[in-house]
């Protein structure tokens, strides 16, 4: 259920209409949007109805009933505002979200070693990225593929935060490792093959650190958006959604169908902040350029691309890896693409 509550109520009103709420099975979320104040009900509202709640206070305009499954991330939760992810970057903040400038997210599949990660973190840096990407704790197919160096590619994500400024998005796979990843992550990410990892999902939303939540290679969005109802259930109203390419059926031409489809999906159904990852999505790093021009032109809030400075030696997703001089000149056509359809860059 939604309160929307008049414009001009006074905070205290806000507080006192919080208070009358209060009950043991049901939880109250205050959201300030721009122009309204809306009141979430999560849990058991049976001992309310809309009228009672009416009566609570001559301030309350509107009750609605959420009628998906998913409540927190539904679009009406926040009665049609689209929130913003706020992210504190060493230099800056940074805001994912409908109406923010696009967010850049680049780096490679894997931290290497120090130099190899500081090296790339500047070059991306250069090229206007606002966040480093790259896992210390890779989810690989086979037991004898590179696993990522852990704990040290952690330090070297640290170091590079410090020396070029840039927000630092990696991934966690196991609770085990959640407080480390914390520690230099500025975003924490939840893989394709943890989406459905309900335990991973609850910890990670008690964190409160933002979450990057990529869609399972064969999940529905509604599958997705309760996934990313946990993470919000769990506190945490910190998350962005990523696509990155669902499974069908050519392996042979293309890792995985990018789906652009979910953009405009997503706009109606839920407030939550868009990236697009067409690196995974595609497989190919010869493809890369046109599906992100596309996802920008789609409407997507931010783009995750893999970049790696020499391909043909990483350790992991090296075929779908750009150079960062290739990843610099799709910057430029990025930056074209985004003032072309009206995205502030
Ligand atoms: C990654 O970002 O390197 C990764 C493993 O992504 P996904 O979970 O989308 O496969
Ligand atoms: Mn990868």
């Amino acid at each position: 259920m939604i309160i929307v509550i008049k414009p001009g109520t006074s905070p205290q009103e806000i507080d006192r209409i919080n208070q009358e709420l209060s009950r043991p099975n049901l939880k109250t979320e205050t959201s300030l949007g721009k122009h309204k104040v809306v009141i979430g009900l999560v849990g058991d509202t049976n001992e309310l109805n809309p009228e009672q709640i009416q009566a609570i206070s001559p301030c309350v305009e509107n009750v609605l009933q959420i009628k998906q499954p998913f409540k927190r991330a539904s679009l009406e939760f926040r009665h049609g505002e689209y929130s913003e992810v706020v992210v504190s970057t060493p230099n800056s903040e940074v805001a994912f979200g409908k109406n923010a400038p696009l967010v850049n997210v680049a780096g490679p599949c894997s931290v290497e070693s120090e130099q190899m990660i500081l090296d790339t973190a500047f070059q991306l840096k250069a090229a206007g990225a606002q966040f480093l990407r790259g896992g210390a704790y890779k989810p690989r197919t086979s037991p004898y593929d590179f696993q990522g160096h852990a704990e040290l590619a952690l330090e070297w994500l640290a170091t590079a935060r410090q020396e070029t400024g840039l927000g630092i998005i990696t991934e966690v796979m196991d609770a085990a490792e959640l407080n480390a990843i914390a520690e230099v992550a500025d975003v924490i990410q939840v893989g394709a093959r943890n989406m459905q990892n309900f335990s991973l999902l609850k910890k990670v939303g008690a964190k409160g650190k933002p979450v990057l939540l990529k869609r399972g290679m064969s999940a529905t969005i509604q599958e997705w958006l309760m996934a990313a109802e946990y993470i919000l259930a769990a506190g945490n109203p910190n998350v962005i959604l990523c696509e990155r390419g669902i499974r069908t059926f050519d392996k042979q031409y293309t890792r995985n169908t990018f789906d652009i489809s979910v953009i405009p999906v997503l706009r109606e159904l839920t407030h939550l902040p868009i990236m697009l990852d067409p690196s995974h999505a595609t497989g190919k790093s010869q493809y890369v350029a046109s599906m992100a021009l596309a996802a920008i032109a789609a409407g997507t809030d931010s783009l995750m691309i893999e970049v790696h400075p020499n391909p043909a030696k990483a350790l992991s997703d090296g075929p779908q890896s750009l150079t960062p001089e290739q990843f610099y000149l799709l910057m430029e056509e990025m930056k074209v693409m985004a003032m072309a359809v009206g995205r502030s860059w």
